[in-house]
């Protein structure tokens, strides 16, 4: 078969691999050109992409830097975490809780 007839459907792959891509917050383009160029295992990783910034986070004890919940060695100090009590609120649901309650005087 003729690799003009491959086209339309690398271009659905593509559009398909993009448009779940930018629902999770990735970018359109690259899961476009992944999904385009790796038809099938693109999409696919594309449906399997966590969605990155509604990760829940928590601090190491060591350095204070900021990790992925299910993060298991802190990757700045090498400090050992285990599965913390508290998380951090996810990235997506900041930026809507601004607005300090009360003024000092
Ligand atoms: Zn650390």
């Amino acid at each position: 078969m003729s690799g003009l007839e491959l086209v339309p459907v690398l271009l659905g792959f593509g559009l398909a691999g993009g448009i779940v891509g930018r629902i999770k917050g990735s970018s359109f383009v690259v899961w476009f050109l992944i999904s385009a160029l790796v038809p099938l295992i693109g999409l696919l990783s594309a449906i399997c992409y966590r969605f990155e910034n509604q990760e829940l986070r928590r601090q190491c004890p060591g350095c204070s830097r900021v990790l992925k919940l299910h993060d298991a060695l802190c990757t700045s100090c090498g400090t050992e975490l285990e599965f913390p009590d508290l998380a951090i609120a996810p990235e997506a649901s900041m930026g809507r809780a601004r607005g300090a309650p009360g003024s000092g005087g």
